[in-house]
Formats: structure tokens, C-alpha cells, sequence
């Protein structure tokens, strides 16, 4: 495979631009709300980011949403909000495409596409995002296997696009005291086995707030390049997810715990 190491030995680096990278060797955090919910929201969770140093922000603006009743995101017109008040703040968008027919009209907007974890194995998808100049991020599936994420990212690579990440973000096991399982086995597996870099998510990742930091440090000393965490000024008031979702107390806490731990790595 293209994305194996026995094809590829040098570890694949991600540059955004202006200094951001994903790579073997850095830390990458990147942070924000499930949902992107308001002009307000956006401005609060732009300046965290920047106060804690944090380059990268995460947020859903079309949400794949098990209830079909549930919010289901700010959609393009929010995506273009969000990019004017972010990039003027040097603050790179990570967001959810879910279909093909979103990759055109966010691509002025968007640095990271992210594939959901429901999307994970939707190959037309996959496919289009391989004729894309721009990072790709692809999560698990809720019940994938770590071959199936490798060659989800065989479709995208072998398509022509390299910019591409790889992220943990639970899996669906007979265990019902959380909301997935984080499967840190993983991470130390898919560094073996592939030249891309691996992002943890650890609020999908074990679905309980206040377990998430641990979680997350999990995943650093698991060997992962970077840390992706919901968080929100109100979690409680979140649109989706709050109860996995850090205030940014706790945000601006685990942002160090994150440095320093990836420091004594
Ligand atoms: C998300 O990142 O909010 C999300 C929907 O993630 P996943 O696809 O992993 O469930
Ligand atoms: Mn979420």
C-alpha cells in the first residue's frame, strides 16, 4: 500500500501554512465545539485558542447526527463566519465534509477536512478528496478495523492527495459504561505500519468529560502527534456532545499537560 511504511519510510508531514504543521516529531492540538453554533461562539472559542497558543480549531457545520431531529449544524453560510474571524487570528479549520457534493464550496474556507467516523468507509467521498490540494483527516469507523482505516486512506492517497492524517477516535465494543472505546493499541500499531501521522481524539474516544484529559495524555504517551478535544465555554449549553465536551478551564489545563507530556516522550 501507498500509505505503508514498506512504500513510504520518511514520516509524512502536513504543512498548513503559517507555521502549522501535523507531523512526526510535533505536537499537534487542535480544539474547539462538536458543533459551531454562533458568531459569539466562534469569537470565545478563537481567542481560547489563541491565549493556550493552540493553531488549529475543530467544529462541525454539517453534523452527522444520529436523531434526525437533533441540530444539525450552521452549514456553509456558518463555515464562511467562522473562517473570516479565524483566519484573521491565524487559527487553521478542521471540519466535517460529509459528502461529495460539500468538498467544492468549503474548500476556500477549510484546512483539514475531516471524514467522520461515519463516513470512514463512504469511497465516493474518499475518492473526490484524493483529487483535492488540501489536508485530509480521516477518523475510524465506529466498528473499523484499523486495515479498514489504512485502506480508507489508500483511496485518498492512491487518488493523489498525500496530505493526509489518520485519527483514533473509539471504536463500538460490547462496553457500555462508555460512549466508545478508545482503542489506544492503535496508535503505537498504525505508527508501525503507516507514514502518516496519527491524531487521538479522546472526547468520541471514551464520550465522559472528566476523563477525558487522561485519556488524551493516553494518547500522547501512546505515540500520537497530535490531540483533538471538544471544548466549549458552556459545555452544559452545547448543541452536541457537551457531555464529553472541556470548559475551557480545563482546556487551557490539558493543552499544558499535553506539551509536557509530549516533552518527557
Ligand atoms: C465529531 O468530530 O464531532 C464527530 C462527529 O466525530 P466522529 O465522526 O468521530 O463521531
Ligand atoms: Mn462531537
Amino acid at each position: 500500500k501507498l500509505v505503508s511504511k514498506k512504500w513510504k519510510a520518511k514520516p509524512t508531514s502536513i504543512d498548513l501554512g503559517d507555521g502549522v504543521f501535523i507531523k512526526d516529531g510535533e505536537m499537534a492540538i487542535i480544539t474547539g465545539p462538536c458543533s459551531i453554533e454562533s458568531e459569539e461562539q466562534i469569537r470565545k472559542v478563537v481567542a481560547h485558542c489563541v491565549e493556550n497558543g493552540i493553531r488549529m480549531m475543530r467544529g462541525g457545520v454539517f453534523k452527522p447526527r444520529t436523531s434526525p431531529y437533533a441540530f444539525r449544524g450552521m452549514g456553509i453560510d456558518g463555515l464562511k463566519l467562522w473562517h473570516s474571524i479565524a483566519s484573521e487570528a491565524g487559527i487553521k479549520i478542521v471540519t466535517e465534509v460529509m459528502q461529495t457534493s460539500q468538498i467544492e464550496e468549503m474548500y476556500p474556507y477549510v484546512d483539514i477536512y475531516q471524514v467522520g467516523a461515519r463516513n470512514s468507509q463512504n469511497f465516493n467521498l474518499l475518492d473526490e478528496l484524493g483529487k483535492v490540494d488540501k489536508a485530509v483527516m480521516i477518523k475510524r469507523g465506529i466498528s473499523g478495523t484499523i486495515e479498514e482505516l489504512l485502506q480508507s486512506a489508500e483511496y485518498v492517497f492512491s487518488g493523489g492527495n498525500e496530505k493526509l492524517i489518520l485519527c483514533e477516535r473509539g471504536i463500538r465494543t460490547y462496553e457500555k459504561a462508555s460512549r466508545n472505546t478508545l482503542d489506544l493499541n492503535a496508535i503505537p500499531i498504525l505508527k508501525a505500519k503507516s507514514h502518516l501521522p496519527v491524531i487521538v481524539d479522546p472526547s468520541h474516544g471514551i464520550g465522559i468529560r472528566s476523563y477525558v484529559p487522561q485519556m488524551a495524555l493516553a494518547g500522547v504517551m501512546a505515540g500520537a502527534d497530535g490531540v483533538i478535544y471538544e471544548s466549549h465555554e458552556i459545555p452544559e449549553k452545547a448543541y452536541s456532545d457537551g457531555q464529553q465536551t472541556l470548559d475551557f478551564a480545563q482546556s487551557t489545563r490539558l493543552a499544558a499537560w499535553i506539551r509536557e507530556s509530549f516533552a518527557m516522550r
